[in-house]
């Protein structure tokens, strides 16, 4: 007995001391931010993203009219804001409205890089209680308010100010920069990022890396995280949704049968959302973990930094909330249900739609046949509904690509962390994947979760100074592109 407890003992005495020398061994991924110095972006500079706001360029449904003039008014503007990119730049445009610059690089033997945006927005909503007019633009001397002013405007304009502003330096970089801006990212991207992205592989263009809209430095959304932390996306989860129908025999309610069709497909529903997907840590949230651990207090870093021993753990921590859930599993979700008409008969057949998010490293297909096995009833046909994506490919982040982004935030903003991690939404980036294989989702725009309500909700707003340094993100990034 007593050889029994000295060996218990001596085992979790041992393990104390792996966890504890794998704690200390978990060590900041951050880049020494140094010293740079910025150019000042003046007021000049609010004044054209409050002009840019003041386009309603409006996606409202796939295949509903364009409002020609908002957005022929927009491209007038853009020519008369930034001559001399318009003057050095070869611009392109696809689809009527999406605009492709090319900015010739010194030295053809080097990747190109190619800086997206959009240019359309979603509708304003009620736009009677906006707090201001949601296509005034209007500056208050803190803030410039409207549709557009984080989604996605802000980084639009943040490029063509920081392309201006080198082009007014002289500046001639070294590789080729594409600045790609989509008119359609909010209904698809389908006419906009999908058609650029054809014709630049058709040319044969293989950039170094490709950064688009998708995250942006967070404030107070990491948990046990008191700085900003700046995400980078680097992947995409994947969409699937399926229709679910059962028939059978209906009949009067005086007498039920024990089966009916809304019995059966209730059921069949209740399976599939009591048993999802089994959570897992996909690479892109074990690089989060990696890259965000090391900066947790001592208790957290010693979860984080010994996976090995935790892994169960981490995993019940992030199926915990429905936002970090997302993070671990490919979620399920009813969307529709439809069965009956009338009071008193039983009817016939009952549907439902249910959606999800696929994980990456797990396809739809695997979805589907999880589905069957839960399920378990043949008397629910399942079938596949237009729309479907499979999970975008990891882009790495052990590349020039990802430590250039990586780098140009802590050097822009040097109080923010730098995490890589999962898209849960969509972003107009995806269809460039055969153009290269290093995409990566960060917008230089700074948000709270109260400011992310806001950017498909109603009073969009960004703070001047914060947009500011959006324009510095891209100036300094096209500068650190040639170091
Ligand atoms: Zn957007």
């Amino acid at each position: 007995m007593k050889k029994l407890v000295w060996l218990l003992s001596a085992i979790i005495g041992l393990l104390l001391i792996v966890i504890i020398i794998k704690t200390i061994a978990f060590k900041s991924m951050q880049t020494d931010p140094g010293n740079i110095s910025l150019p000042v972006f003046g007021d000049e500079s609010a004044d054209r993203l409050s002009r840019a706001i003041s386009f309603p360029t409006i996606s409202y449904e796939p295949g509903a009219p364009i409002d020609t003039a908002a957005f022929g008014g927009y491209h007038k503007f853009l020519s008369e804001a930034y001559p001399l990119l318009h003057s050095k730049l070869k611009k392109e445009i696809f689809s009527s409205f999406s605009l492709l610059y090319t900015w010739e690089g010194r030295n053809k033997s080097l990747k190109p890089v190619i800086l997206m945006a959009h240019m359309d927005v979603v509708p304003a909503g009620e736009t009677g209680s906006w707090t201001k007019p949601p296509f005034s633009g209007e500056n208050d001397g803190t803030y410039i308010w409207g549709r557009g002013t984080l989604d996605d405007k802000a980084a639009m304009i943040s490029i063509l100010e920081a392309v201006e502003k080198l082009l007014s330096e002289n500046y001639q970089p070294e590789r080729t920069v594409y600045l790609a801006f989509g008119h359609d990212e909010e209904i698809s991207g389908l006419k906009g990022a999908a058609v650029i992205a054809a014709a630049l592989k058709e040319r044969g263009v293989e950039a170094e890396f490709v950064i688009d809209e998708g995250y942006a430095v967070t404030i107070g959304m990491v948990p046990l995280i008191d700085k900003p932390v700046a995400l980078i996306g680097t992947s995409e989860k994947g969409y699937l949704s399926v229709s679910m129908t059962v028939e059978m025999e209906g009949g009067h309610s005086a007498y039920p049968a024990a089966e009916s069709a809304i019995i059966v497909l209730n059921r069949a529903l209740k399976n599939i959302v009591d048993n999802p997907m089994k959570a897992k840590i996909s690479r892109p949230v074990d690089d989060f973990i990696r890259y965000i651990g090391p900066e947790m207090p001592f208790y957290a870093r010693a979860i984080f930094a010994n996976k090995w021993l935790f892994k169960g753990v981490i995993l019940k921590i992030y199926a915990g909330g429905s936002n970090s859930n997302a993070l671990v599993r490919t979620t399920t979700a009813p969307t529709i249900f439809n069965a009956g008409f009338k009071d008193n008969v039983v009817p016939t057949k009952a549907e439902a739609v249910v959606n999800f998010r696929i994980l990456p490293g797990e396809t739809s297909n695997d979805v589907i046949e999880h589905l069957k096995k839960v399920i378990a009833d043949n008397r629910v046909v399942i079938k596949e509904l237009e729309g479907r994506k499979e999970p975008a490919p990891d882009s790495p982040i052990n590349v020039p690509g990802f430590d250039v982004i990586h780098k140009t935030i802590r050097q822009v903003y040097p109080e923010a962390l730098v995490a890589p991690t999962m898209m849960i939404a969509a972003s107009d980036s995806r269809k460039y994947t055969g153009v290269s294989s290093n995409i990566y989702n960060f917008a230089p725009i700074m948000v709270t979760s109260e400011d992310l309500a806001r950017t498909h909700g109603l009073n969009e707003r960004n703070k001047i100074e914060d947009y500011k340094r959006g324009i510095g993100f891209f100036y300094q990034l096209i500068k650190n592109c040639d170091n």
